[in-house]
């Protein structure tokens, strides 16, 4: 009799995690709090769109659906700043037309939940929220958030996927002893903002890249859509002197706007309504351990291991989480004591690499991608790395590109790269040099 599993969560990873198991031959019960949003409309200001890289497309292509995904993603190659004089500025993401891509994350999710559905085993039930978790039957209780009814299920398995703020874990925490715990918040939250699509649908923008308006400690960026739109997220502390707190009446969301992204207002015809209207989210990092419980309980995507998303790397680690939990089905054939020590003995110090490294990046894309010294420094790394690839891979390429180099050794490769570059970036009069033969000996003689 093929296994029985329970998943909390119809997310992008739990709808995801499905479609894995359920090819292995398992019985999925995915259980989801919210209503089917494939039948819902959805709320305004919650557009979000994500980027999807090369970890995340290794796992759809393992079940075959990398294809179907691609249909509704559209390239990014590289970085168009707006600088606050109204210049530009594009900076390619890598070589060769390297890309990542912006998709729905509503699109992608009922993608996934269709993709799921077509497997024969797995069964999604809606407007169930986990209540309790009990270890020791391994059950699970379900309220139905229309009738109030609970529901208990019980399994062999059972997959926490409910998101950073879940009610697995929380359960798992209540029931375990000496369960690690740390959740911070950055001083930053974030507002989605549009820019509709021109009066024929078209792009009003350049189509293939990811917008970023850097202003020190804040920052609003787009995405494309395939309807021709933007998402607009701003980034912004919530309190102090250029803060979300500041903005609230009509007069001066539109000083601020004129002010700081010029360029944008004339594309954000309903920016003031829009502003107003939408909410502002907050922003968070979640570690916790262990991720699994009694070999037959484990903890996966966000619930495991929410990190800020300023690497656009929470789904695509989610994702390589399917896939690893995957590869040791297969080589622990189905032997879920093994499958799970080895889970978390993988993916937590990856899980926590990346939540490092998200925080990291926030620090760079808010304050550097505007700062000339921290430009040259990427353009030295890169001419570097063009001529010796196999000695630096830039570290957003590690991060972003090598799916098959784990998050935790980018983590310590690109720690010995910084420690490199501040040498040579405090050489004299690295502006005018940073071209000759001797730079390039001297960046050689650290490695
Ligand atoms: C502003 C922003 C931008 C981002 N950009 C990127 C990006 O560019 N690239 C990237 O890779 N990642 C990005 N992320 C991160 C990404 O959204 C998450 O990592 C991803 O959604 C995690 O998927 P998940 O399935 O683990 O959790 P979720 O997507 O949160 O799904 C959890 C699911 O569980 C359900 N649930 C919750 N509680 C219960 C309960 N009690 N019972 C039953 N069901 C429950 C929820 O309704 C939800 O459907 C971004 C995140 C934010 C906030």
């Amino acid at each position: 009799m093929s296994k029985q599993v329970t998943i909390v969560g119809a997310g992008l990873v739990g709808s995801l995690l499905s479609i894995f198991l359920a090819k292995k031959g398992y019985k999925i019960n995915i259980y989801e709090r919210r209503a089917d949003m494939r039948k819902t409309a959805m709320s305004a200001g919650r557009s979000i769109n994500l980027a999807l890289s090369d970890r995340g497309w290794r796992a759809l292509e393992a079940v075959g659906i990398a294809s179907e995904v691609k249909k509704i993603a559209i390239p990014m190659y590289g970085r168009y700043i707006h600088n606050k004089d109204g210049s530009t500025a594009q900076q390619p993401y890598g070589k060769d037309n390297q890309a990542i891509y912006s998709v729905s994350r509503a699109d992608i999710n009922m993608k996934l939940m269709d993709l799921a559905e077509k497997q024969a085993n797995v069964t999604f039930y809606f407007d169930k929220k986990c209540t309790t978790i009990n270890r020791k039957n391994l059950e699970a209780s379900f309220e139905d958030t229309l009738t109030n009814k609970i529901t208990t299920v019980t399994s062999d398995l059972l997959f926490g996927a409910d998101g950073a703020f879940a009610a697995s874990r929380l359960n798992l925490q209540l029931n375990s002893d000496r369960f690690e715990y740390n959740q911070h918040y950055i001083d930053c939250g974030y507002k989605e903002l549009i820019i509709p699509p021109g009066k024929n649908a078209e792009f009003l923008m350049e189509k293939n890249a990811l917008h970023i308006w850097p202003r020190g400690s804040f920052m609003m960026i787009a995405l494309p859509n395939p309807d021709g739109n933007f998402t607009c997220t701003l980034f912004m502390p919530f309190t102090g002197p250029k803060s979300f707190e500041k903005l609230n009446t009509k007069e001066e969301i539109n000083a601020f706007f004129n002010e700081e992204f010029a360029d944008a207002v004339p594309l954000m015809p309903t920016l003031v309504e829009d502003f107003l209207v939408n909410p502002i989210a907050s922003l968070v990092t979640v570690k916790c351990a262990p991720w699994i419980f009694d070999n037959k309980i484990a903890l996966i995507g966000d619930a495991a291991h929410a990190i800020v998303p300023f690497y656009g790397q929470g789904m695509n680690c989610g994702f390589e989480d399917c896939v690893v939990l995957d590869e040791l089905i297969e080589k622990h054939d189905n032997n879920w004591e093994m499958i799970m020590q080895q889970y978390q003995a993988l993916r937590k110090p990856d899980g926590d690499a990346i939540a490092d490294l998200a925080i990291a990046n926030f620090i760079e894309m808010r304050d550097k991608t505007a700062d000339q010294k921290f430009l040259l420094q990427k353009k030295i790394e890169a001419k570097f790395s063009a001529k010796y690839p196999n000695k630096w891979i830039p570290l957003y390429s590690m991060v972003t590109y090598s799916p098959h180099i784990r998050y935790s050794n980018a983590l310590s490769e690109g720690k010995k790269q910084q420690a490199i570059m501040d040498i040579i970036m405090a050489l004299p009069d690295i502006e005018n040099n940073w071209e000759s033969p001797e730079i390039e000996k001297q960046i050689l003689s650290h490695l």
